[in-house]
């Protein structure tokens, strides 16, 4: 799909108006500066507030003032099957079965959940290979499993780097550190997207190559879900996780979302840390000795869900169905290319962004990582002076000094104006003609 873009105010505008998404903007909160909504462009880090979360927090406040412990099993509404309630519509958005997902806890404690189940390392499989520049916390999370069991993280954990000169990562390397590293590997695991250059990774080719040597596959997809077309049941990942706090917003601190697939989920033998929450259901409340797992995702379980804190997720889910997440990916394709764009016409005319994100649409999200110079941080602060909210990250792989801008224009409320705002500010900014 060849798309044109011009790089006048009219275009933008012109695109807004056709935007068949465009309703949605109205149904959200944003951060004001100066008097009027500001620019906001972080929703890969905490989406913005939907209108209707007020309501729903209401809603279960009410029923905890009236029904107290009946809720849980009163009502269409009841608490009981609130995990049931977002089953369907989280499947569509990391393509699973509703039986292969469950939303439970918070991300890096589901990290450590599921490392329990997929890591459990011998003498002669024990490697797990990672992105160099993951997440810090799936490095601690890592880390920390790693000496519990006994082995060196220097040893055991293997970084996936890219290659001299280069920001971004290779599949083949990828593939080729998999095959290194064979029959001592225990498991492969990577962020979807990385957070810093905003590189999605090919999870279906490293999946099957993780499975050629006899490896688990397991990525975070703390900035994929929401944000790119998943099909995790088809690859055939064996797990993953995210949060449903940057792309699905669904409120800071929000839950976390888990995939297991049904080859492991319908195991009643699969081992697990349990609680009684995984127990099945119709006889969850026995009280038995000896655990009897429900099947699917479902199973993973341990603690009474936060009814609470679910509530904003309950209505972010709504809404990323009734807009379809496929419509949502195709906005949010056009946005980034059009940001792009804008930012290689600044380029042209003198500017020196250098877009560390890959430039094939099929290999990134929502989010551009801008790198800049030394002076970067001084752009940045302007623009945040000027009501723009997006994120400044120091170089932490180089120490150059320099940093990365990370742009994030999302399909639910942000504009093609806005887009044309945000370059035209740096083009103003730099003096440019
Ligand atoms: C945002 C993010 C986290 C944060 O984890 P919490 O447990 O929710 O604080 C972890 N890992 C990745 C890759 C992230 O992007």
């Amino acid at each position: 799909m060849v798309i044109k873009f011009e790089t006048n105010l009219a275009f933008a505008q012109a695109q807004d108006e056709a935007d068949p998404l465009r309703p949605f903007q109205d149904e959200f909160l944003y951060p004001q500066h100066a008097g009027q909504k500001g620019i906001y462009f972080c929703g890969n880090s905490l989406g913005l507030q939907p209108k209707g979360v007020k309501a729903e927090l209401e809603k279960v406040l009410q029923q905890w003032e009236d029904k107290a412990v009946e809720s849980w099993f009163e009502g269409e509404d009841n608490w009981m099957n609130i995990h049931e309630r977002m089953q369907g519509p989280l499947a569509e958005v990391v393509g699973a079965q509703a039986t292969e997902v469950i939303v439970m806890n918070t991300l890096t404690v589901n990290i450590h959940l599921l490392l329990g189940s997929f890591y459990r390392p011998t003498p002669a499989r024990f490697k797990i290979i990672m992105e160099a520049g993951a997440f810090p916390s799936d490095q601690y999370a890592v880390a920390s499993q790693v000496v519990q069991y006994g082995f060196n993280p220097e040893e055991a954990i293997i970084e996936v780097q890219p290659r001299e000169g280069e920001d971004l990562l290779r599949t083949e390397d990828i593939l080729a550190t998999i095959q290194e590293q064979g029959s001592e590997l225990a498991l492969v695991m990577l962020g979807g997207i990385n957070y810093y250059t905003g590189q999605l990774y090919e999870l279906e080719k490293i999946t099957q190559a993780a499975h050629q040597v006899g490896a688990y596959a397991g990525f975070d997809l703390a900035h994929a879900a929401g944000n790119v077309t998943l099909a995790l049941h088809d690859w055939g990942v064996d797990f993953a996780v995210w949060c449903s706090y940057k792309y699905l917003n669904g409120g800071p601190g929000g839950p976390s979302g888990v995939f297991l697939h049904e080859k492991h989920g319908n195991n009643p033998d699969f081992p697990r840390l349990a609680g009684w929450w995984g127990y099945k259901e119709s006889d969850r409340f026995l009280m038995r000795k000896d655990f009897v797992p429900m099947s699917g995702a479902a199973g993973l379980q341990i603690s009474t869900p936060q009814i609470i804190a679910f509530a904003p997720h309950l209505v972010s889910l709504e809404m990323v169905q009734r807009a379809g997440i496929q419509n949502m990916i195709k906005k949010s394709r056009r946005l980034t290319a059009y940001l792009e764009f804008l930012l290689q016409d600044l380029n042209q005319r003198g500017a020196q962004l250098r877009i560390i994100t890959p430039a094939e649409p099929s290999h990134r999200g929502t989010q551009l990582s801008i790198y800049l110079e030394r002076e970067g941080k001084a752009l940045f602060d302007h623009l945040s002076a000027q009501g723009v909210i997006c994120d400044w990250r120091e170089d932490n792989l180089s120490h150059s000094g320099g940093g990365v801008m990370r742009v994030a224009p999302v399909p639910l409320y942000n504009t093609y104006t806005e887009v044309y705002r945000f370059s035209k500010m740096i083009g103003d900014y730099l003096g440019l003609k």
